[in-house]
């Protein structure tokens, strides 16, 4: 087990090409961390630093105390756990989980019984004589996994696991990585591109946009206390609905109507007195955002709204709306697939409520969960 450190890295790809701007950041000793952004962010690159596959540009990092820059990968005290698996197709899956111990010299009873404990944690003690083809995607991911644990590294470096998964399987494996990691108590580090398995696996999450650290929490901090619109626009499925209006006396004022605030926002969000008078971006999560024909949305200020179309997922609905007001883009590329057709804005909607596509609808707003962001930087306020 170790504390994993990066300090100030940098990664240049030819003379000017930025792939990783001056990260920061200590995985603690025993933490799943995940590393999550959109495609190109650079988090792969930045997982291959650690692991010693990439160079570093510039700047320090360190794997339990030990200064790992000039360290080749076998040296690093790592296991890694990639997209492919990387199994030996003509060997059984003992001797797969097996194949690091033997490379280190140990006998035969001493694989036996660790290649016996770890087919126990994941489940794959009926299996060890089958050979990879045998198997399906779920099981050879978990005999990937026991290849890492057999080596009990310092630290699991994971690099998109589980995306060659079907969404089902995906979704159970997640589930089984992130109790594995806990029961083991390794520090893991875990690069993906999708949020949703950021937010549901991780201790906390650092989400990078263009090589630079965004924000790195929790993930109810993430997806409550945003620092910026990106941040905002990428945590969160479907994403934050993100729109410029103008500040004055207390409201939000759009062309056609405005959204009176209540104390406890201009309470809760100092920065906004600043922008009296001035346009502001403003963020309202698809789930705050309600029929006021319902009981849930009857105690909000509307706005005038057109249905366009509605996803119907039986538990709930996706309602996608045209309001008058100007859509801010946060910056993640995939925001864009939560729209439809002529939509502007995105809504969750509880499955007792009857709308229909074309229909033109009060909704209804719930101030008090509105995000606040600056026009220039997307900063949050
Ligand atoms: P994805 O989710 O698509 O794998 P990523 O966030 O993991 O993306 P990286 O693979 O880390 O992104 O790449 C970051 C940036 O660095 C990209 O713009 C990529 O084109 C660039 N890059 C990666 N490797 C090289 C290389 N060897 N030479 C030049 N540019 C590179």
């Amino acid at each position: 087990m170790a504390v994993v450190v990066l300090d100030k890295i940098c990664k240049t790809y030819g003379n000017n090409f930025h792939a990783i701007k001056d990260l920061s950041l200590t995985i603690h000793d025993g933490e799943f961390l995940i590393l999550v952004g959109p495609s190109g962010c650079g988090k792969s690159t930045a997982l291959r630093m650690i692991a010693g596959l990439e160079d570093v540009s510039s700047g320090t990092l360190s794997i339990g105390d030990q200064d790992v820059v000039d360290l080749p990968p076998k040296d690093r005290d790592i296991a890694m756990v990639f997209q492919s698996y990387a199994l030996y197709p003509h060997m059984t899956v003992f001797d797969n989980i097996a194949f690091s111990m033997k490379l280190a010299g140990k006998n035969k009873a001493e694989r036996t019984k660790r290649v016996n404990e770890i087919a126990k944690i994941l489940q794959l003690e009926t299996l060890l004589q089958n050979k990879p083809a045998q198997l399906s995607g779920g099981q050879r991911q978990r005999v990937a996994m026991g290849r890492a644990m057999v080596r009990e590294p310092a630290a699991f470096l994971m690099d998109e696991p589980l995306s060659n998964l079907d969404a089902k399987l995906r979704v159970q494996m997640r589930a089984e990585i992130a109790s594995l990691q806990r029961q083991l108590g390794v520090t893991t580090i875990y690069v993906t591109h999708d949020q949703t398995e950021a937010m549901t696996m991780g201790d906390r999450v650092a989400v990078l946009k263009g090589g630079v650290l965004q924000q790195v929490d929790t993930p109810k901090e993430l997806y409550h206390k945003p620092v910026n619109a990106f941040v905002a626009g990428f945590i969160g499925s479907p994403s934050m609905n993100l729109f410029e209006g103008r500040l004055e006396g207390g409201s939000i004022r759009l062309p056609d109507f405005s959204i009176p605030l209540p104390a406890s926002v201009l309470e809760r969000v100092p920065g906004l007195s600043g922008f009296d008078g001035k346009p502001v971006v403003f963020g309202i999560r698809p789930e705050d955002l309600h029929d006021s024909r319902l009981p849930s949305g009857r105690a909000y200020p509307t706005i005038p709204a057109l249905v366009r179309t509605i996803e119907e997922l039986g538990s709930e609905l996706i309602v996608h709306l045209k309001i008058d007001a100007p859509r801010v883009d946060s910056g993640d590329p995939d925001a864009v697939e939560d729209l439809s057709g002529a939509a502007n804005a995105v809504a969750r909607f509880e499955a007792t409520s009857t709308i229909k596509a074309g229909e033109r609808i009060d909704l209804a707003i719930d101030p008090a969960k509105l995000h606040f962001f600056n026009p220039q930087t997307h900063a949050a306020l």
